[in-house]
């Protein structure tokens, strides 16, 4: 039996982390502020999680994660300190929702942020192309959406000024007053229940958009969001019709050095605050006992005590998080016999969402051939409906795609070395339930969509200026990710895996163990995912209200800040 690590904080105060994805770097930087003593304990050898940075060749590819909003939700983190963890200030100040808060300057960070990071907005927020070849450049102006809908089909404008306000109705109460309930039990769900259905927030978000729409063209614009979320538009709830408000509100933003960038300042922030992060430590189990000392019985009383490292080591702590796939973590992470209630039949129920297959290429930048794409592009191929419920639902391989591609180079030459482009593109794919064997479809999948882009026009000569690529497919997200069958987003955001019926922030049957990020409330996409760290923040400071307040009380100039 290995020895535990020797203790630096009485384990009342101490908190691990399962690991270091936006949601476990968020709440290390909470719980920093909280009084805890928190280690991150992160199996890869890089932080960031899906918001990991591959580089080559002097290249650097953001692997996930690039379309930055809420930028808010940064600057909250960022202006942490220890003993002050901003939980009672209000989640959306006035001056947030005032018109144009949400660019100043063209540095859309605010001051905290500055000193970790340069954040700047994008514009337009996505160059949507069909198939036909004509886009739609989407930037949150009305003006600009009105004129470009008229180009599209003129009887549909109509309809846009009436999506508008029933979006902006859906954002109000959806995100602005109900973004952070965190609910744990069925009652506060039920609470809600009659509001969803007033705002008509329940049907699925492409039916939604289809009543204000007759173009199908202008359904594919007003639906696709939720894809960058794992959610299947024909499913998903047209709660999430306030994403796009979300945008049009705070913008679309780019961390200049990449994401990565992003994460690093995380980082910073955390060790800053006293916080250590271990990598290459990958958890194998989360330690419990009966709370009295004996072997935890499945209908007794049950404490978490901690974790053990796949190499043996133990770490022991009163407080643990999970960062980690909520399928992963129950599964693979908690011995059955720990358990009071079967989570493997629930995780094996779960509808997970679908899997991504994203290529990571640098090409030669041509003069005479000169790029006319945007920083975010979503190429939309000739089936949607069809295509996604070959994605999600028959779970087969279908000839045609649709893709985002991403080419940050366009904002931030230094993601390349000079004359170069760093691109990445993104295809939504089956998870593993569909049983491809991705060594062969994979590469195959890599040369047609490469192969496309270079004959259709949308980069010439592609093949030829290639310089390097790299690709990741669903083998990726279960292998070096955990993901439970290599799904990319966490479980599906449809309406009964939402709210009270996601998995919650609180552990339900483990006392001390906390869940964050995309497996858990409000769910996927990096702005839930920094809520979720508040959230759970929150249960946490209801739990341990001793070590927050003991922080609390710490004057001022003994408190760790910000350097
Ligand atoms: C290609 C791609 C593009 C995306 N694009 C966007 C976008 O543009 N905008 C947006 O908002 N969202 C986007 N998303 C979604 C967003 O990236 C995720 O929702 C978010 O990053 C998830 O963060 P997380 O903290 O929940 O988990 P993760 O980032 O998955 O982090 C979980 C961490 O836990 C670690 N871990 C797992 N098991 C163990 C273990 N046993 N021991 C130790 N550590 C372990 C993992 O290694 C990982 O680092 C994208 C996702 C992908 C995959």
């Amino acid at each position: 039996m290995p020895t535990p690590t020797a203790p630096t904080a009485p384990a009342s105060k101490r908190a691990l982390i399962i690991g270091s994805g936006f949601g476990g770097l968020s709440l290390g930087i909470r719980l920093q502020s909280m009084g805890f003593t928190t280690t991150i304990v992160e199996a890869l050898d890089g932080p960031g999680g899906r918001a990991r940075v591959r580089k080559e060749q002097g290249y650097t590819f953001d692997m996930g994660p690039t379309v930055i909003t809420v930028p808010h939700f940064i600057e909250e983190l960022m202006q942490l300190e220890e003993g002050v963890h901003g939980l009672d200030e209000p989640d959306f100040p006035a001056a947030l929702l005032e018109e144009g808060a949400r660019v100043r300057e063209g540095i859309s960070g605010g001051t905290h942020t500055s000193r970790y990071c340069t954040i700047r907005p994008i514009l337009p927020f996505y160059r949507i192309y069909f198939d036909d070849g004509s886009y739609f450049d989407y930037d949150g102006d009305p003006e600009n959406t009105r004129r470009q809908i008229e180009a599209i089909e003129p009887g549909d404008l109509p309809g846009y000024e009436r999506f508008h306000t029933d979006a902006r109705a859906i954002f109000e109460r959806g995100f602005l007053e109900l973004g952070y309930t965190c609910f744990q039990d069925l009652g506060s769900m039920l609470k809600v229940v009659p509001d969803l259905f007033a705002l008509d927030a329940v049907r699925n978000l492409f039916r939604f958009a289809s009543r204000y729409f007759k173009s199908d063209k202008l359904r594919q614009v007003f639906s696709f969001e939720t894809l960058l979320v794992g959610g299947n538009p024909l499913r998903v709830p047209a709660i999430y019709a306030m994403i796009h408000f979300v945008e049009k509100t705070w913008g679309i933003h780019y961390v200049m050095g990449g994401t990565g960038a992003l994460v690093q300042a995380f980082v910073r922030k955390f060790e800053e605050l006293g916080g250590t992060l271990r990598l290459s430590a990958p958890v194998a189990e989360i330690l419990v006992h009966d709370g009295q000392g004996g072997e935890p019985s499945r209908f007794g009383r049950r404490v978490v005590r901690g974790l053990r490292l796949e190499d043996g080591e133990v770490l022991e702590a009163d407080l643990v998080a999970s960062n980690a796939d909520y399928g992963t973590t129950y599964m693979k992470m908690i011995p059955a016999r720990y358990r009071s209630w079967n989570p493997d039949l629930r995780v094996k129920n779960m509808r997970w969402s679908m899997s991504l297959l994203v290529i990571y290429f640098g090409f030669k930048d041509d003069p005479e051939q000169p790029l006319d794409l945007r920083h975010h592009n979503i190429i939309l191929g000739p089936r949607y409906e069809e295509l996604l419920t070959d994605i999600f639902d028959r779970k087969v391989l279908a000839e045609d795609f649709s893709q985002y591609l991403h080419v940050p180079t366009l904002t931030d030459p230094s993601m390349a070395p000079e004359g170069h482009h760093a691109a990445y593109t993104l295809i939504p794919v089956p998870h593993n339930g569909s049983g491809l064997d991705w060594a062969v479809e994979g590469p195959k999948l890599v040369e047609k969509v490469l192969t496309m882009l270079d004959e259709q026009g949308y980069i010439p000569g592609l093949r030829a200026r290639i310089t390097v690529k790299s690709f990741i497919d669903p083998r990726y997200f279960e292998g070096d990710l955990r993901s439970y069958l290599g799904n990319a987003f966490g479980p599906e955001p449809v309406l009964t895996q939402s709210a009270w019926f996601r998995p919650h922030n609180r552990s339900q049957d483990i006392e001390g163990l906390y869940m964050v990020g995309a497996g858990a409330q409000p769910g996927g996409g990096t702005p839930s995912v920094m809520m979720s760290a508040k959230m759970t923040a929150r249960c946490i400071r209801e739990d341990r209200a001793d070590v927050v307040k003991a922080a609390e009380s710490w004057p001022a100039e003994q408190r760790l800040a910000c350097k």
